[in-house]
């Protein structure tokens, strides 16, 4: 068969061709634009000639600080499309983190989104290789600033070439992006994506017995562009010619649910915490829902409250999905399978709360103490992964001998799998709870208490006990109007009939907020501090 590389332009060449028609619509600080992929396809040609005149060249990395819009999309296409990276950069990290990750990934050139130029202007004296810096504003004039040079996308498109081609020699294996983790467990670590990578997994999330993305869908990433590339779904939606519906800076709950409606939106993705938010709204709100075929979660375990909320109160079919950044990150989803069908309502619900099963294209191997784990949905182990569109490094980071050994990505989360190769995701490494010798997930705990109908959010973290080493403590945030309803003990005995006695917190701690991360997890590192200093009051 013929070698034809896999590059990233080449989606975006083929929307062009087939489905010019066919809309972006994006949502940005002032104006709701509507854009065909033909004009995408021109602007991105423009953008490519412009970097080009401003010295990007092969293998430069082009960083971008911005929400989910169109300009975004176009650097999406227009970076990898001329040879150089795009680099999304987490505009909810500490401004140290920023500094760190723009000078390790060496970026040569700055895409900021207007409201994000004060925190540039603040840490810009510090970025070592930055040459040049573009403003993704709607006005005619810059804004006001410090940091030169300091240039207008739209001014700079508009000088520019839109014949401009696509780079006709990329080899596949070369970089088409970076990401860096979000930090949930240190210091940021960079992540880079091949062409062939994006490609493969741009077609695995295309797949029927996965988000099934095609031409007929309205897609709708709330996950930030930024994270994971939005799940990879811009890369994919754009190649298949779907529509896509960007909802932009600081959304809120209200926007996306009015965005539903609005745009008939068929496919949407994001972590659980943005879901917990459309709930309160369409519970608060009279929306009509019933375009979207699918709602994609991931990012951290879905409750299966809110796998409930969503299937039974509102008739939104819910995926639990699960990946990260070093993953593309597409690895496991939850369907059920033909013959699981046949299951109860309840059953239905307890396998799809799982993570679900690998996708096509991936390998897995769950390791424990003693060697690879049984599928007996019990015996735990860490999961390992192979694949096209897995990392094998971290960028220029000592870390990656811990994570990357003999062939495999250690993922650092711990899980069972049953009979049916569904994995669960017991745990991260790092957060098991380990009691008198025991493990105990605090993950499923946190879960069975987030089914508590007074309760709006849980996390579960230990505390270091000297008889048995650690115990956990339950941190509860109530719903609103519930704060007096619920004590400990109303806690202690809804979990009773769930757990063994000994996985039961010792205390439930009342929080009017969980510490989050950048991408809206729970952080636990944070966490255990205001535990704490709640059980060592200052003083
Ligand atoms: P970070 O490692 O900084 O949190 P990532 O966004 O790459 O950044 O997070 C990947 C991790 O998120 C996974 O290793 C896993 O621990 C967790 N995760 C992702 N999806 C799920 C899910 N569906 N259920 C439970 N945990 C998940």
């Amino acid at each position: 068969m013929m070698q034809v590389p896999l590059s990233v332009g080449s989606l975006l060449e083929h929307a062009e061709k087939f489905f010019p028609k066919k809309e972006v619509i994006s949502q940005t600080h002032d104006v709701l634009h509507r854009l065909n992929y033909g004009e995408i396809g021109q602007r991105t040609r423009r953008l490519m000639s412009i970097m080009n005149e401003l010295g990007i060249r092969k293998g430069d990395r082009i960083g971008t600080l911005a929400w989910n819009h169109h300009r975004h999309l176009e650097i999406y296409f227009a970076a990898p499309g001329m040879g150089s990276v795009l680099h999304t950069i987490n505009i909810r990290l500490s401004p140290e983190d920023i500094i760190y990750i723009i000078n390790h990934a060496k970026d040569k050139i700055l895409f900021i989104d207007e409201d994000i130029l004060p925190l540039i202007e603040h840490i810009h004296t510090h970025l070592k290789t930055v040459e040049a810096f573009v403003v993704m504003t709607d006005k005619a004039e810059l804004p006001d600033s410090t940091i030169q040079p300091l240039y207008s996308y739209e001014e700079l498109l508009s000088t520019g070439d839109p014949t401009y081609e696509f780079a006709n020699d990329i080899d596949e294996n070369q970089p088409a992006g970076m990401c860096y983790t979000s930090a949930t467990t240190g210091k940021p670590k960079g992540v880079v994506y091949s062409h062939r990578a994006i490609v493969l997994h741009s077609f695995a999330l295309g797949l029927a017995d996965t988000a099934g993305l095609s031409e007929s869908d309205v897609s709708m990433p709330v996950v930030p562009q930024f994270h994971v590339n939005a799940w990879g779904t811009p890369f994919a939606c754009t190649w298949f010619g779907s529509t896509q519906v960007m909802p932009g800076p600081r959304f809120t709950p209200k926007r996306l649910a009015e965005f539903i409606e609005r745009f008939k939106v068929t496919i949407t993705a994001g972590v659980p915490t943005i879901w917990l938010g459309l709930l309160r709204e369409l519970e608060q709100g009279n929306y009509d829902t019933s375009s979207l075929r699918a709602v994609l979660c991931g990012g951290s375990a879905a409750p299966l409250g809110l796998i409930k909320a969503f299937e039974e109160k509102h008739n939104i079919p819910f995926y639990h999905a699960y990946g990260a950044t070093e993953t593309t990150p597409l690895v496991t989803i939850s369907r059920l399978k033909s013959y699981q069908q046949d299951l109860t309502l309840e059953e239905k619900f307890q396998e799809r709360s799982r993570q679900g099963i690998l996708v096509p294209g991936l390998q897995m191997k769950v390791v424990g103490d003693s060697g690879e784990v049984e599928w007996n949905g019990k015996e735990m182990g860490e999961l390992l992964l192979k694949g096209p569109w897995i990392a094998d490094e971290y960028y220029k980071d000592a870390r990656s001998d811990d994570a990357f050994k003999d062939g495999w990505f250690h993922t650092g989360d711990v899980v069972t799998v049953d009979e049916e190769g569904t994995i669960k995701i017991v745990d991260r490494t790092k957060d098991l709870i380990k009691s008198g010798g025991e493990w105990i997930s605090s993950v499923e705990i946190e879960n069975a208490i987030m089914a508590h109908n007074a309760v709006f959010e849980a996390s579960v973290v230990a505390i270091a006990d000297e008889k048995w080493q650690e115990r956990p403590v339950a941190c509860v945030v109530l719903h609103e109007g519930q704060e007096n309803a619920v004590k400990k003990d109303d806690i202690i005995e809804f979990l009773k009939p769930q757990f063994p006695k000994w996985w039961l917190p010792d205390d439930v701690l009342f929080f009017e907020e969980i510490p989050k991360s950048s991408v809206g997890k729970f952080l636990k590192r944070e966490l255990r501090e205001q535990v704490k200093a709640r059980y060592s009051p200052q003083g």
